[in-house]
């Protein structure tokens, strides 16, 4: 649990459980796991919790979107901290143009030898 990542919650998330912070690369994982959950906000260039899940099928695709984002930018901490708060306005210094996107571990291409072992 980590109010830090909840404050960092980006602005489009549905109240609930699981949402999106910050950190999202925008790596397209969850939202080819978990469609009906993730959405992509295009002008932020980041994915979204559109709506939380409703069945154990959904359930089971954020958990595996969130064991697999490769930010850990996905929580599922949100039902206990207060959703009328709101986001901090401190912003990563690339989100706001003055630094450039960190690297995604998912979408950069693996050397050749980290395919074996
Ligand atoms: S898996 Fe993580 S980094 Fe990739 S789009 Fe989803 S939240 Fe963003």
């Amino acid at each position: 649990m980590s109010r830090e990542s909840f404050e960092q919650r980006l602005p489009y998330n549905a109240r609930g459980k699981y949402y999106v912070c910050e950190d999202c690369l925008d790596c397209d994982l969850c939202r080819e796991t978990a469609p009906t959950i993730f959405g992509r906000q295009d002008d932020e260039g980041a994915s979204f919790v559109k709506k939380q899940p409703e069945t154990e099928e959904e359930l089971s695709l954020v958990r595996e979107s969130l064991e697999g984002c490769p930010c850990e930018a996905i929580h599922d901490d949100g039902d206990v901290f207060d959703w009328s708060l709101p986001p901090a306005t401190k912003r990563p210094a690339w989100r706001v143009g003055l630094a450039e996107k960190p690297a995604c571990k998912h979408c950069q291409p693996r050397p050749w030898w980290k395919f074996w072992g």
